[in-house]
């Protein structure tokens, strides 16, 4: 009795790992059971389940699943320790893809074929095993090769921001998504919308509107993605200049001009948007303007009417006021307006034509100038009838 207690206590308990591979748990080998294993010539170690194991294991029973090759009506069988250790890694569905034994046997008779990789830009392959060729009926199915596989369980999901300006929401960039692109070659999320901009986006038309140049009658085009943006600002649709104009106007610089008043030194500035509504208007000339100086120093000055220079003419002319202040830059003062004709003397000026008369004595020629039929008009000289010539005989 003594020695047999002696022995025992040399056996201690043992702790070993489940016997199911996705099990972390262990058992323990009580030394008595060891004791026994040995006695009876075994050798190792038995493979057991853990306690919590071993009570599922008699929970669950071997499954019959039907064969995944299309038309066969045989079934595999789906063990309970198979489904236990599916269990341990969360799944309930039995694995796809299996053949029942007599289809197992003769798929292996068919030789592997390569596929191309799915992920567009990939140029590798996969190996499409004779069974899976069995199973999926001459169709082939589309997969990843090893290396995207490896890259593709190297990515995460990503948030990526909405490309609209102004927008906090994000779109979701998938592994696949990424996959694809370092497939392109493409490093970077690429520019996308979040859902609801999309959905924004898809409700809305690009948008024609008016030049912002007053004077010009094209148009532009809003487009949506702007128009989003704007929303969500809650700007309106913003002035924007057509493409012709957009075009003139990148080409203009801003112009330094003389004052129009004759004798002031200042200039004045003649910006883009000024040349360009300008050169729309078909004005090729630069524009006479006044600088800010004059055009406050013109307020000083009023409008006066100034006699006719011509003796019996009643009418006046306005010496303006810009006109009196560039006569008092250049030194002549505002007191003494220039010597000039009325509108009216200057009309019939312009309109009269020089005329040839005949000389009522002897017939010649007679040149009767503009400005003596203005006399003439005026009443203060007659029209001639004789040359200068018979006018000295007379005298
Ligand atoms: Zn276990
Ligand atoms: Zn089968
Ligand atoms: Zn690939
Ligand atoms: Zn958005
Ligand atoms: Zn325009
Ligand atoms: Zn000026
Ligand atoms: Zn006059
Ligand atoms: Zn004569």
């Amino acid at each position: 009795m003594a020695l047999k207690a002696s022995f025992f206590s040399g056996m201690k308990d043992k702790t070993l790992p489940c016997r199911i591979r996705e099990c972390k748990n262990t058992w323990v080998w009580s030394g008595e059971e060891q004791v026994r294993w040995m006695r009876d010539n075994r050798e190792g170690a038995p493979q057991r389940m853990c306690p919590s194991c071993f009570v599922k294991f008699n929970e669950l029973e071997d499954m019959q699943i039907p064969c995944s090759r299309e038309g066969c009506t045989n079934t595999w069988t789906w063990t309970k320790s198979a489904r236990l250790g599916a269990a341990k890694r969360g799944h309930t569905e039995p694995p796809h893809g299996r053949l029942c034994e007599s289809c197992a046997n003769e798929a292996k008779d068919i030789e592997s074929r390569e596929v191309r990789c799915r992920v567009k830009g990939c140029t590798n392959t996969w190996t499409l095993a004779g069974k899976e060729i069995l199973a999926s009926d001459g169709k082939t199915p589309s997969r990843m090769c090893d290396a995207c596989y490896e890259k593709y369980r190297g990515f995460k999901n990503r948030h990526v921001p909405c490309r609209i300006e102004g927008c906090e929401n994000s779109w979701e960039w998938t592994r696949g998504m990424q996959l694809e692109s370092a497939a392109k070659g493409k490093s970077g999320p690429p520019r996308r919308m979040c859902e609801r901009c999309t959905e924004i986006f898809n409700s809305l038309e690009d948008v024609e509107l008016p030049c912002r140049v007053n004077v010009c009658d094209n148009t532009w085009w809003w487009p949506k993605f702007a128009q989003i943006e704007a929303r969500l600002k809650g700007e309106d649709a913003p002035g924007r200049m057509c493409e012709r104009c957009h075009a003139l106007y990148k080409d203009l610089k801003d112009k330094t001009l003389k004052c129009r008043v004759p004798g002031c030194k200042e200039t004045v500035h003649w910006s883009r948007w000024m040349q360009l509504e300008g050169k729309l208007k078909g004005k090729t000339k630069s524009p006479r303007r006044m600088c800010a100086t004059c055009q406050e120093k013109v307020a000083e000055y009023a409008p006066k009417e100034v006699a006719c220079k011509h003796d019996g003419c009643e009418n006046t002319w306005t010496w303006s006021p810009e006109m009196q202040l560039g006569s008092v830059l250049r030194g002549f003062g505002a007191e003494k307006p220039p010597v000039r004709m009325c509108d009216e003397c200057h009309q019939f000026m312009e309109e009269a034509k020089t005329e040839k008369l005949q000389c009522g004595s002897c017939g010649k020629e007679i040149v009767w100038t503009k400005e003596h039929q203005l006399h003439v008009k005026l009443g203060v000289w007659t029209k001639p009838s004789l040359c200068s010539d018979c006018i000295s005989k007379k005298v």
